[in-house]
């Protein structure tokens, strides 16, 4: 279909075609960038790049997703933000790649996405990490899936201006279908965590419009930083909740809770993935009640609707749900786990009352683990 619709629009087949999911996390909230652990899982959902050389030095780049535009650039060029804000995602990984020492050159480009947009699970780093498979395909570049992890982050980092950390690109980049994984963002080490036989993981995205995502996030990420900085430490990896309450009173309200925040949910990443591990499903079911707590008291990033989402899971299933707020916060998806003779009470709960509590109506997927970037060369 899309080799067809790629055809139609440049004029040829495409040479190859790059694909990367989108992912969801099950706990470990913003302690990427503070050097910390997380465990997210590759979505079935996918961002597809198909591509094709030109020897023009242009980089001529269509999607799917949004019909009525294009953008075209030279390979070459300093970065520059164009008309077209989905675009730049791709100018800044064009750019990500350059600042790296390569040298990419022209390319017709395809994207069509499944993966949905704006709901905390990262249509973003599976455009980029998909882009960055088509340049590396197309030029021959042996890049490691570490390696366009960090290419992905910059782009977002440097040019986007969000200031995430490596979880989303690194997973999706390097996850195994069946599998949650375990990163420690400090070494870049992965370790799987299997999905226990019989287990469902439900997304239920809340729909809640989400707005300030990408000011507030940085600005929590600041509050973190100053935190490790009064701490004297390099990054709240090393700080202990004891560490954190010792050092209270030399830090703002916002510091101080972000940063026991972080330094819970390290431990209760690893816990989590354990329990997952050990088919613990009670286990798990607190850590994420405790891991949404902290989101709303702590981070403060949640909003009532999936406030609201994590409570109805909670009342239908009880500690046979694990349940909380997942991605960037301020909205976005609920991520549960659960058994999957269980599933359809749960979702008949948030039929009965997520739309008549707060007027907006949830989507639900329900999700097994999907792969992570996988690049193919048709001629
Ligand atoms: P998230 O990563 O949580 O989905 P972001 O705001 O970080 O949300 O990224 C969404 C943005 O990524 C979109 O607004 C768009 O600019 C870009 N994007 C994602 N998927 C596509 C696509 N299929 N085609 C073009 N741009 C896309
Ligand atoms: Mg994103």
């Amino acid at each position: 279909m899309s080799s067809t619709a790629f055809q139609a629009l440049f004029g040829a087949a495409p040479q190859g075609t790059a694909s990367a999911p989108g992912r969801v996390n099950l706990i470990g909230e913003f302690t990427d960038y503070n050097g910390g652990w997380v465990l997210p899982l590759a979505l079935p959902f996918r961002c597809r790049v198909d591509w094709q050389r030109r020897d023009d030095g242009t980089v001529s780049v269509r999607s799917r997703e949004y019909p009525e535009s294009m953008d075209s650039f030279n390979s070459q060029d300093e970065y520059s933000p164009g008309e077209q804000g989905w675009a730049n995602y791709v100018r800044a990984v064009v750019a990500a790649l350059r600042e790296s020492g390569r040298a990419p050159g022209g390319m017709n480009l395809l994207i069509s996405s499944d993966v949905p947009q704006g709901r905390g699970l990262s249509s973003s780093a599976a455009l980029e990490v998909a882009l960055l498979g088509a340049f590396a395909s197309a030029f021959n570049w042996p890049l490691d899936q570490a390696e366009i992890a960090a290419l992905g982050q910059r782009a977002e980092n440097q040019f986007i201006g969000c200031q995430c950390g490596i979880m989303d690109q690194l997973v999706s980049a390097a996850a195994q279908a069946g599998t949650a994984l375990q990163i420690d963002c400090q070494s870049l080490a992965t370790e799987d965590a299997a999905i226990p036989e019989g287990w469902a993981i439900v997304v239920l995205d809340s729909n809640h419009p989400r707005q300030l995502v990408d000011s507030e996030y940085n600005l929590r990420r600041q509050d973190c930083e100053a935190a490790a900085n009064i701490m004297g430490l390099a990054n709240l990896r090393e700080a202990t909740p004891e560490g954190v309450r010792a050092h209270q009173s030399a830090l703002t309200r916002g510091q101080f809770s972000r940063a026991l925040h972080v330094v819970e949910e390290n431990h209760r990443v690893l816990a989590s993935a354990q329990a997952l591990r050990a088919g613990q499903l009670t286990e798990l079911a607190a850590l994420l009640a405790q891991g949404h707590q902290s989101l709303v008291e702590l981070f403060e990033v949640t909003v009532p609707a999936t406030d609201t989402l994590v409570a109805i899971a909670k009342n239908a299933l009880g500690n046979r749900v694990a349940a909380r707020q997942t991605g960037g916060g301020f909205g976005g998806a609920v991520v549960c786990i659960c058994e999957q003779d269980d599933v359809e009470l749960l979702l008949a709960a948030v039929q009965q009352h997520y739309h008549q509590q707060t007027g907006l109506e949830a989507t639900s997927f329900v999700c097994t683990p999907g792969r992570g970037l996988e690049c193919v060369i048709h001629e």
